[in-house]
């Protein structure tokens, strides 16, 4: 969310007397606003992330750590600078669900620049400078998606303890006090109440247990009947994690509705990958990320909603929580694969039709008006439908999901934008950086090669419970598109020509031209193109289009030579690719196209099915001239995903694990106890801070990246230094 607008909220009550005033004016603005900004066109790339971080208050006497709510006095501090300069900072800083957390991105989005990439990890270090200024010699900032003992006895400082009978209380949670809500601005207290007199009753978020052999069942607080179950009861157990987000500018609709579709896919990928929780109230469970205990954290659906009494009072039944992973396809390639049915209110889908909205946006926008709104202000009741968009927002901002489709805000430069939002934070922002840099870098290779992700949003919703289950990085397989021959014959020719080159390298002709800046953008916004207008004469290269000219057409299988589509004007309206082209569209050959590959064989490879994600992105990077220290950059983070997608290095997830279950304290009952926590999070500050290298999650020396040598891992640093690369400046 934007600076958050003041105001005053209403009561539940009064909220829910205005749901359809909200739904019927939150449609009429967003077909007013897409009739004013459906032709925008040329926004350039620009891009930023999002990182969410708890404040840690350690008792080194007594060995204990705990959530420090001091988030609203942080920020104020945090904010002054801000204020002064809005325009000037380096970072900036927004209240989050928890008095613990805080929200910091960038002061400026990235923009098309390669040399963008090293900014990244200077930034997000930057920030966790910036906070740790504030804060006392026993306080830390942390990137971590949970903290271990969230919502156990006395895990806040000041202490503070819940009051499941106070009528007063938001959460009337038995473990998470009202204290640990920020107490800054009243919209997280009031999504909170609203959520729950809503659903009828408090949340439930049931996790299962990790079995080990002595473990105590029932779990203290599990539901009847589920002995092996832990129980979460509040808003704060899903909204109180942290992660990582990222947003992308696309250089118009279409193109944003196709980031959109073709992102997806990747996010039961990416969340497998980044898994970083795998402990809830101080026990072990059965779950290494976040998303159902999120999902469920602010499901405020009925129980006739939930499909467990009659339809009575309610209209539909409603197959997921707002907060979930996306339920359809925007583009019309994608149209296809939306196979599971939409719920939605026809009346509002019709009008949406008749003000001009085609098909797939409209059952979209339609579905996410199926909720209501959980948080309404006075002032922000009666609003012009030609210029205002809250309404929209309002619920738009309400429908938490692994995707989101952003508009332009109203009155500004900003254009179409999409939104990825599954990732769990991670420890280092070494490791936060990589991935963002990874996923900005997939992007720029799906515009340019074309590339085809589309799943069956069934197989995507099986992802991504596939995703959260223990160890699935390593373990678990994943429905994945097999690529077309297209692809493969680019990414192999791009591999072979790359291996030359290594060989042309190792042969001391340097290759890698430095100097040359080298843009990601260009008119459209869309292709990663270079700046130096370098030569590039294989036609079969889907980066350019052969001129010289220093802005390309991105969408590169618009240059003649390809066989896929024909469409010149850099749009992707009708767009059919290389993959489609290959098959014909029998169920027979449909239900090849999806196969179960690993974490490892979608990012590395799997040859005759897919070439696997980092080879394209590196076969996309062999066109490209860049800079010597952009290349390292890049280079250390791809290897780190290589390394984590083979297994090579573990997540966060599965090295949590292991630290607790090799504790001396560690009683073999699945308790994540003050000390192990303590251990635990002691150990996280030394990684964060560069004191400490462990090895299973971040190999040799793959931390804290500063441009010296000393960062750079050394099996790299010799092969750059035969090459002349990476010299300090
Ligand atoms: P959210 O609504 O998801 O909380 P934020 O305002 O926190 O969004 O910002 C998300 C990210 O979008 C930030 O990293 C910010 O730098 C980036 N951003 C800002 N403007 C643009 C833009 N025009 N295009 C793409 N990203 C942008
Ligand atoms: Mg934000
Ligand atoms: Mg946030
Ligand atoms: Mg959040
Ligand atoms: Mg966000």
């Amino acid at each position: 969310m934007g600076l958050l607008s003041e105001g005053s909220p209403l009561s539940w009550e009064e909220t829910k007397a205005l749901a359809d005033h909200v739904r019927e004016h939150g449609v009429n603005q967003f077909i007013n606003l897409y009739h004013r900004l459906k032709d925008r066109q040329g926004d350039i790339l620009k891009w930023g992330d999002e990182v969410e971080y708890i404040i840690v208050k350690f008792d080194d006497e007594k060995k204990v750590a705990r959530v420090a709510l001091r988030a609203q006095d942080l920020l104020a501090e945090l904010n002054e600078k801000e204020q002064a300069d809005p325009k000037g900072v380096k970072s900036l800083w927004r209240p989050e669900y928890g008095a613990y957390m805080i929200e910091g991105t960038p002061g400026k989005p990235f923009g098309g620049l390669m040399a963008h990439f090293n900014l990244v990890e200077a930034n997000m270090r930057y920030r966790r400078e910036e906070v740790t200024e504030l804060l006392g010699s026993d306080e830390c900032v942390m990137s971590i998606t949970n903290f271990p003992r969230l919502g156990a006895p006395n895990f806040t400082y000041p202490l503070a303890q819940p009051r499941p009978e106070d009528p007063l209380s938001s959460a009337r949670s038995l473990y998470f006090p009202d204290e640990a809500i920020f107490p800054g601005h009243p919209r997280f207290k009031t999504l909170t109440r609203n959520i729950r007199k809503r659903r009828g009753e408090k949340v439930s978020i049931k996790l299962k247990v990790f079995k080990d052999a002595k473990t105590k069942l029932p779990v203290e607080g599990a539901p009847p009947g589920e002995p092996d179950v832990v129980l979460l009861d509040a808003m704060g157990f899903g909204m109180g994690c942290c992660c990582l987000q990222l947003t992308f500018q696309a250089c118009n609709i279409t193109e944003a509705r196709r980031l959109y579709d073709q992102l997806a896919p990747l996010c039961p990928i990416m969340l497998a990958l980044t898994a970083a929780s795998p402990i809830y109230r101080g026990y072990l469970t059965e779950s290494d990320c976040r998303w159902n205990v999120i999902s469920s954290s602010v499901d405020c659906r009925t129980e006739e909603e939930r499909g467990l009494a009659p339809l009575k009072n309610q209209k539909f039944r409603i197959a997921k929580s707002r907060y979930d992973s996306i339920d359809s396809y925007l583009s019309p390639e994608g149209a296809k694969y939306n196979d599971v049915p939409l719920t939605y209110d026809d009346a509002v889908y019709q009008r949406l039709i008749d003000g001009g909205i085609d098909h797939l946006l409209a059952q979209h926008v339609a579905h996410l008006f199926i909720r209501d709104t959980v948080s309404l202000f006075s002032e922000k009741v009666n609003q012009n439908d030609n210029e205002d968009t809250d309404h929209f927002e309002n619920i738009q901002s309400t429908n938490w999901q692994t995707m989101r489709f952003k508009p332009p805000p109203p009155n500004s430069s900003i254009g179409w934008r999409v939104e990825f939002r599954p990732c769990e934070a991670q420890i280092s922002d070494f490791e936060n950086a990589a991935i963002v840099c990874f996923v900005v870098l997939l992007t720029r290779v799906i515009l340019s090669y074309q590339l085809n992700f589309l799943t069956p949003i069934s197989k995507v919703d099986e992802n991504m419970q596939t995703a959260q289950k223990r160890d699935a990085c390593r373990k678990e397989k994943f429905w994945f598109r097999k690529s077309s021959k297209t692809t493969e014959q680019r990414a192999a020719k791009a591999n072979a020509r790359a291996q030359a080159e290594a060989q042309a390298q190792a042969n001391g002709k340097a290759t890698l031209n430095g100097g040359g800046a080298t843009v990601l953008e260009n008119g459209n916004g869309n292709g990663l193109a270079n700046g130096s207008g370098s030569e590039n004469g294989d036609i079969d290269e889907p980066l350019t289009n052969g001129s010289s000219a220093p802005k390309l057409n991105g969408h590169a299988a618009t240059n003649g030579s390809s066989k896929t589509n024909g469409t010149s004007n850099g749009t992707t309206n009708g767009l059919s690719n290389g993959a489609d082209s290959d098959h014909t569209d029998t169920d027979d050959e449909e239900n090849e196209l999806f196969q179960l590959l690993s974490i490892n064989e979608i990012f590395n490879g799997k040859p005759n099915v897919f070439p696997g994600l980092v080879p394209l992105i590196r076969s996309y990077l062999q066109s490209m001239e860049v800079d010597t220290d952009t290349h390292c950059t890049i280079e250390q983070y791809l290897r780190f995903i290589q390394k984590r997608a083979a297994g090579e290095l573990i997540t966060t997830a599965t090295w949590m694990r292991e630290q607790v279950l090799s504790h001396p304290d560690y009683k073999q009952d699945s308790v994540v106890s003050e000390s192990i926590n303590y251990d635990l999070l002691k150990r996280i500050q030394t990684i964060q801070e560069g004191k400490h290298v462990e090895p299973a999650l971040l190999g040799q020396g793959y931390h804290s990246k500063t441009k010296t040598k000393e960062f750079i891992p050394p099996a790299l640093q010799k092969q750059l230094a035969k090459n002349g690369c990476c010299e300090e400046k």
